[in-house]
Protein backbone atom coordinates (compact mmCIF):
# COMPACT_ATOMS: atom_id res chain seq x y z
CA UNK A 1 0.00 0.00 0.00
CA UNK A 2 1.07 3.52 -0.84
CA UNK A 3 2.35 5.46 2.04
CA UNK A 4 -0.29 8.46 2.66
CA UNK A 5 1.88 11.83 1.87
CA UNK A 6 2.42 14.75 4.47
CA UNK A 7 0.13 17.62 3.98
CA UNK A 8 2.32 20.49 3.57
CA UNK A 9 1.46 24.48 3.64
CA UNK A 10 3.67 27.14 2.63
CA UNK A 11 2.35 30.74 4.20
CA UNK A 12 3.76 34.25 3.75
CA UNK A 13 2.95 37.17 6.36
CA UNK A 14 4.95 40.59 6.08
CA UNK A 15 8.55 40.04 4.45
CA UNK A 16 9.76 40.44 1.09
CA UNK A 17 8.35 36.84 -0.58
CA UNK A 18 12.10 36.00 -0.50
CA UNK A 19 12.16 32.33 0.85
CA UNK A 20 8.86 31.51 -1.43
CA UNK A 21 10.89 32.53 -4.01
CA UNK A 22 13.76 30.12 -2.90
CA UNK A 23 11.55 27.33 -2.29
CA UNK A 24 9.91 28.21 -5.92
CA UNK A 25 13.36 28.49 -7.32
CA UNK A 26 14.46 25.36 -6.60
CA UNK A 27 13.46 24.33 -10.38
CA UNK A 28 15.26 20.96 -10.75
CA UNK A 29 13.32 19.75 -7.38
CA UNK A 30 10.26 21.88 -7.56
CA UNK A 31 8.17 18.72 -9.38
CA UNK A 32 9.42 16.15 -6.82
CA UNK A 33 8.62 18.43 -4.00
CA UNK A 34 4.84 18.12 -5.25
CA UNK A 35 5.59 14.74 -5.85
CA UNK A 36 6.62 14.16 -2.69
CA UNK A 37 3.67 15.59 -0.23
CA UNK A 38 0.65 17.20 -0.85
CA UNK A 39 1.24 21.02 -0.82
CA UNK A 40 -1.66 22.08 0.65
CA UNK A 41 -1.45 26.05 0.17
CA UNK A 42 1.01 27.91 -1.37
CA UNK A 43 0.05 31.46 -3.17
CA UNK A 44 3.14 32.16 -5.07
CA UNK A 45 3.21 28.42 -6.68
CA UNK A 46 -0.92 27.45 -7.10
CA UNK A 47 -4.51 28.66 -7.25
CA UNK A 48 -6.33 25.95 -5.86
CA UNK A 49 -5.11 26.49 -1.65
CA UNK A 50 -7.19 24.87 0.88
CA UNK A 51 -7.15 25.70 4.29
CA UNK A 52 -7.10 22.16 6.16
CA UNK A 53 -5.38 20.06 8.49
CA UNK A 54 -1.81 19.82 8.09
CA UNK A 55 1.18 17.91 9.12
CA UNK A 56 3.23 20.90 8.25
CA UNK A 57 3.20 24.64 7.87
CA UNK A 58 6.38 26.86 6.78
CA UNK A 59 5.54 29.72 7.90
CA UNK A 60 7.51 32.97 6.21
CA UNK A 61 7.52 36.82 7.28
CA UNK A 62 6.79 38.54 10.54
CA UNK A 63 3.58 39.35 12.03
CA UNK A 64 2.75 43.06 11.31
CA UNK A 65 -0.89 42.98 10.94
CA UNK A 66 -4.08 41.98 12.83
CA UNK A 67 -5.20 40.10 10.36
CA UNK A 68 -1.71 38.60 9.71
CA UNK A 69 -2.35 37.39 13.45
CA UNK A 70 -5.68 36.05 13.11
CA UNK A 71 -4.21 33.56 10.16
CA UNK A 72 -0.91 32.66 12.17
CA UNK A 73 -3.23 31.29 14.62
CA UNK A 74 -4.92 29.36 12.58
CA UNK A 75 -2.22 27.87 11.28
CA UNK A 76 -1.10 26.63 14.16
CA UNK A 77 -4.31 25.04 15.30
CA UNK A 78 -4.34 22.90 11.98
CA UNK A 79 -0.79 22.10 12.14
CA UNK A 80 1.30 19.58 13.76
CA UNK A 81 4.04 20.93 13.44
CA UNK A 82 5.09 24.82 12.44
CA UNK A 83 8.60 25.99 10.77
CA UNK A 84 9.46 29.24 11.43
CA UNK A 85 11.58 29.78 7.64
CA UNK A 86 13.59 33.35 7.48
CA UNK A 87 14.99 35.99 9.44
CA UNK A 88 11.27 37.97 9.49
CA UNK A 89 9.63 34.90 10.46
CA UNK A 90 12.49 34.10 13.00
CA UNK A 91 13.56 36.78 14.54
CA UNK A 92 11.23 39.57 13.46
CA UNK A 93 13.21 40.80 10.25
CA UNK A 94 14.72 44.12 9.62
CA UNK A 95 11.26 45.54 10.59
CA UNK A 96 11.50 44.36 14.05
CA UNK A 97 14.97 45.72 14.34
CA UNK A 98 15.19 48.46 17.63
CA UNK A 99 11.30 48.79 17.71
CA UNK A 100 10.79 49.04 21.34
CA UNK A 101 6.72 49.58 21.25
CA UNK A 102 7.35 53.47 21.79
CA UNK A 103 9.49 53.70 19.37
CA UNK A 104 7.23 51.89 16.64
CA UNK A 105 3.80 53.95 17.32
CA UNK A 106 6.15 57.12 17.12
CA UNK A 107 7.76 56.02 13.86
CA UNK A 108 4.02 54.72 12.59
CA UNK A 109 2.63 58.02 12.93
CA UNK A 110 5.07 59.82 11.27
CA UNK A 111 4.34 57.68 8.15
CA UNK A 112 0.78 57.22 8.17
CA UNK A 113 -0.49 59.92 10.34
CA UNK A 114 -3.49 59.42 11.11
CA UNK A 115 -4.90 57.48 8.42
CA UNK A 116 -8.16 55.20 9.25
CA UNK A 117 -7.21 51.27 8.16
CA UNK A 118 -10.12 49.92 7.04
CA UNK A 119 -8.91 46.50 5.80
CA UNK A 120 -6.73 45.40 8.82
CA UNK A 121 -4.92 46.74 11.99
CA UNK A 122 -1.22 47.39 11.26
CA UNK A 123 0.44 46.22 14.70
CA UNK A 124 4.21 46.34 15.31
CA UNK A 125 6.38 43.25 13.69
CA UNK A 126 7.30 40.60 15.76
CA UNK A 127 8.51 37.36 14.95
CA UNK A 128 5.69 34.12 15.10
CA UNK A 129 7.10 32.39 18.15
CA UNK A 130 5.56 36.08 19.70
CA UNK A 131 2.33 34.71 19.03
CA UNK A 132 2.68 30.79 18.84
CA UNK A 133 5.03 27.81 19.77
CA UNK A 134 7.29 27.17 16.66
CA UNK A 135 8.91 23.88 16.38
CA UNK A 136 11.38 24.63 14.09
CA UNK A 137 13.39 27.58 13.01
CA UNK A 138 15.09 27.69 9.49
CA UNK A 139 17.47 30.93 9.33
CA UNK A 140 18.49 32.74 6.51
CA UNK A 141 17.57 35.77 4.37
CA UNK A 142 16.63 34.55 2.51
CA UNK A 143 16.66 30.62 3.84
CA UNK A 144 19.30 28.27 1.60
CA UNK A 145 18.55 26.19 -0.89
CA UNK A 146 20.72 23.58 0.78
CA UNK A 147 19.25 23.43 4.35
CA UNK A 148 15.77 23.91 2.81
CA UNK A 149 16.22 20.65 1.11
CA UNK A 150 17.31 19.06 3.23
CA UNK A 151 14.81 19.91 5.40
CA UNK A 152 12.22 19.33 3.63
CA UNK A 153 13.22 15.92 2.42
CA UNK A 154 13.79 14.40 6.64
CA UNK A 155 10.53 16.09 7.61
CA UNK A 156 9.25 14.08 4.17
CA UNK A 157 10.50 10.89 5.76
CA UNK A 158 9.52 11.62 9.03
CA UNK A 159 12.51 13.35 10.71
CA UNK A 160 13.00 16.57 12.22
CA UNK A 161 15.28 19.10 10.07
CA UNK A 162 18.86 19.10 11.12
CA UNK A 163 19.79 22.41 11.52
CA UNK A 164 23.86 24.08 12.39
CA UNK A 165 23.75 25.84 15.61
CA UNK A 166 27.27 26.93 15.79
CA UNK A 167 28.44 30.45 14.24
CA UNK A 168 29.80 31.81 10.86
CA UNK A 169 33.00 31.52 11.63
CA UNK A 170 33.11 27.96 11.96
CA UNK A 171 32.50 27.59 8.10
CA UNK A 172 34.73 30.38 7.13
CA UNK A 173 37.32 28.51 9.58
CA UNK A 174 36.65 25.16 7.38
CA UNK A 175 37.54 27.44 4.17
CA UNK A 176 40.60 28.97 5.72
CA UNK A 177 40.03 32.62 5.54
CA UNK A 178 42.32 34.86 7.24
CA UNK A 179 39.82 36.62 10.15
CA UNK A 180 38.78 40.14 9.25
CA UNK A 181 38.35 41.36 12.79
CA UNK A 182 42.28 40.72 13.06
CA UNK A 183 42.12 43.24 9.74
CA UNK A 184 39.87 45.69 11.52
CA UNK A 185 36.97 44.89 9.66
CA UNK A 186 33.49 44.80 11.43
CA UNK A 187 32.14 41.25 10.94
CA UNK A 188 29.39 39.43 12.82
CA UNK A 189 30.23 35.99 12.22
CA UNK A 190 30.46 35.10 15.74
CA UNK A 191 27.17 35.91 16.24
CA UNK A 192 25.68 34.78 13.34
CA UNK A 193 24.37 31.29 12.38
CA UNK A 194 26.08 29.16 9.97
CA UNK A 195 24.76 27.96 6.74
CA UNK A 196 25.15 30.32 3.94
CA UNK A 197 29.07 28.56 4.22
CA UNK A 198 30.53 32.00 5.20
CA UNK A 199 29.93 33.33 1.20
CA UNK A 200 30.59 36.99 1.97
CA UNK A 201 33.90 36.63 4.41
CA UNK A 202 35.09 34.22 1.49
CA UNK A 203 35.09 37.06 -1.11
CA UNK A 204 36.40 39.46 2.46
CA UNK A 205 33.23 41.03 2.66
CA UNK A 206 32.21 41.53 6.55
CA UNK A 207 29.15 39.36 7.55
CA UNK A 208 26.38 41.42 7.97
CA UNK A 209 24.31 39.21 10.17
CA UNK A 210 21.36 38.07 7.83
CA UNK A 211 20.94 34.61 9.50
CA UNK A 212 20.27 36.02 12.53
CA UNK A 213 22.13 35.28 15.49
CA UNK A 214 23.13 31.94 16.86
CA UNK A 215 21.43 30.89 19.88
CA UNK A 216 24.67 31.41 21.79
CA UNK A 217 25.21 34.89 20.30
CA UNK A 218 27.69 37.22 22.49
CA UNK A 219 26.60 40.36 22.29
CA UNK A 220 28.24 41.77 24.93
CA UNK A 221 31.52 40.49 23.54
CA UNK A 222 31.51 41.31 19.75
CA UNK A 223 29.99 44.92 21.20
CA UNK A 224 33.15 45.43 23.42
CA UNK A 225 35.40 44.10 20.66
CA UNK A 226 33.87 46.49 18.06
CA UNK A 227 33.95 49.50 20.55
CA UNK A 228 37.94 49.01 21.64
CA UNK A 229 38.44 48.38 17.93
CA UNK A 230 37.60 51.87 17.37
CA UNK A 231 34.26 51.68 15.46
CA UNK A 232 31.31 54.80 16.32
CA UNK A 233 28.70 53.30 18.76
CA UNK A 234 25.52 54.05 16.21
CA UNK A 235 27.12 52.25 13.44
CA UNK A 236 27.70 49.09 15.55
CA UNK A 237 24.28 49.37 16.98
CA UNK A 238 22.33 49.59 13.59
CA UNK A 239 24.84 46.85 12.10
CA UNK A 240 24.23 44.35 14.71
CA UNK A 241 20.77 45.69 15.07
CA UNK A 242 19.53 45.11 11.40
CA UNK A 243 18.97 41.14 11.39
CA UNK A 244 18.37 40.55 14.84
CA UNK A 245 15.02 41.41 15.40
CA UNK A 246 13.49 42.00 18.80
CA UNK A 247 16.38 39.98 20.47
CA UNK A 248 18.95 43.63 19.96
CA UNK A 249 16.38 45.75 20.92
CA UNK A 250 16.03 44.05 24.35
CA UNK A 251 20.10 43.87 24.29
CA UNK A 252 20.59 47.37 24.10
CA UNK A 253 17.92 48.35 26.95
CA UNK A 254 19.45 46.33 29.43
CA UNK A 255 23.08 47.62 28.14
CA UNK A 256 21.13 50.74 28.72
CA UNK A 257 20.06 49.59 32.30
CA UNK A 258 23.49 48.27 33.31
CA UNK A 259 24.77 52.46 32.55
CA UNK A 260 23.02 53.90 34.67
S1 LIG B 1 36.16 36.79 9.13
FE1 LIG B 1 34.21 36.99 10.22
S2 LIG B 1 33.23 35.00 9.97
FE2 LIG B 1 35.40 34.73 9.49
S3 LIG B 1 36.35 34.07 11.43
FE3 LIG B 1 36.54 36.30 11.28
S4 LIG B 1 34.78 37.09 12.40
FE4 LIG B 1 34.34 34.95 11.91
S1 LIG C 1 25.89 38.38 5.74
FE1 LIG C 1 26.75 36.70 6.97
S2 LIG C 1 25.07 35.25 7.21
FE2 LIG C 1 24.53 36.63 5.52
S3 LIG C 1 25.25 35.57 3.66
FE3 LIG C 1 26.91 36.94 4.33
S4 LIG C 1 28.22 35.67 5.62
FE4 LIG C 1 26.28 34.62 5.43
Amino acid sequence: MEKEKLKIGIYELTGCAGDALLIVDCEEELMNIFKAADIESFLMAKSDNRNGELDVALVEGSVSTEKEKEELLDIRRRSKVVVAIGNCACVGGIQAAFLDKKDWEKNFKKVYGTIAFTHTKPAQSKPIDAYIRVDHYLPGCPIGKEQFLSTFARMVGGNPPELYRFPVCVECKWHENDCLLNKDIPCLGPLTLAGCGSVCPDHNIPCFGCWGPTEEANLTSEYHLLLDKGFDLEMIKKRMANYSGTRIAEFFAQFRKEKR
